[in-house]
């Protein structure tokens, strides 16, 4: 058996076209039935829903034998385990740093200001600020983190942005970019031994439907 794990919304929609294109077809749709484990056209291939975040500890410790994250969740998670094999392109955004319209932050930044900063990103957003030498408070919260600062909780935030309409509606502006983000393909290391006539075949289909 192949499980391969996905979480709803955005990735599981955008990986669909990509398991079609290696001939695998899922019998159902998370976002309606509550399953949890879904079975596909192939006897041997299963997908396991889990939270986005939660995707790389289950192909770490090969519950999942493959899975699809975003880089954002695999930079957070670190990659123990993982054999990150491909970029899928898919679920495509960037992280950002963003503040309050009124915040001058590059100012900020110039005068050596201790900022504090909220984010579910607290890996990549300490790794940010330290190269660039700006003292940090850093907060970690687990969502919805465009409100902090329009409460008192932050001056700034590190959030995933793709069209603006967030930040926007919330007062918000974009003040630097910290890098690019796309979903991965990640494979458990001993499963890519183990499994290997399995999922080769799947891993290539995905390179292919990539290109
Ligand atoms: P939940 O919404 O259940 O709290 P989540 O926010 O981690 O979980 P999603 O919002 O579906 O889940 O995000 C899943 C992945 O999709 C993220 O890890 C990221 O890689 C990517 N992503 C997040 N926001 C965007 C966006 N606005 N545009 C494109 N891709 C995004
Ligand atoms: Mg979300």
């Amino acid at each position: 058996m192949i499980t391969l794990a996905l979480s709803k919304g955005r990735i599981f929609e955008e990986t669909l076209p990509l398991l079609k294109a290696a001939g695998i077809e899922v019998s159902e749709d998370p976002e309606k039935s509550r399953k949890l484990i879904i079975g596909t056209n192939r006897d041997d291939v299963r997908v396991i829903i889990v939270r986005a975040t939660d995707v790389p500890t289950y192909v770490q410790f090969g519950a999942a034998d493959l899975g699809v994250a975003g880089k954002d969740v695999l930079d957070e998670h670190g990659g123990d385990g993982l054999y990150q094999s491909l970029d899928l392109n898919i679920a495509r955004c960037r992280l950002c740093v963003a503040a309050p319209k009124g915040f001058d932050y590059q100012r900020a930044v110039r005068q050596g200001n201790r900022l504090r900063v909220a984010t579910k990103y607290v890996k990549a957003a300490r790794e940010h600020f330290a190269d660039k030498g700006v003292h940090v408070d850093l907060i970690k919260l687990y969502g919805s983190m465009e409100l902090a600062p329009l409460v008192g909780l932050a001056d700034a935030i590190v959030d995933l942005v793709s069209s603006g309409g967030t930040l926007r509606a919330n007062n918000l502006v974009e003040v630097e970019e910290i890098g690019s983000i796309s979903s991965r393909l990640v494979v458990n290391q001993a499963a890519l031994k183990l499994k290997h006539e399995g999922l080769q075949p799947l891993i290539d289909a995905f390179a292919s439907a990539v290109k």
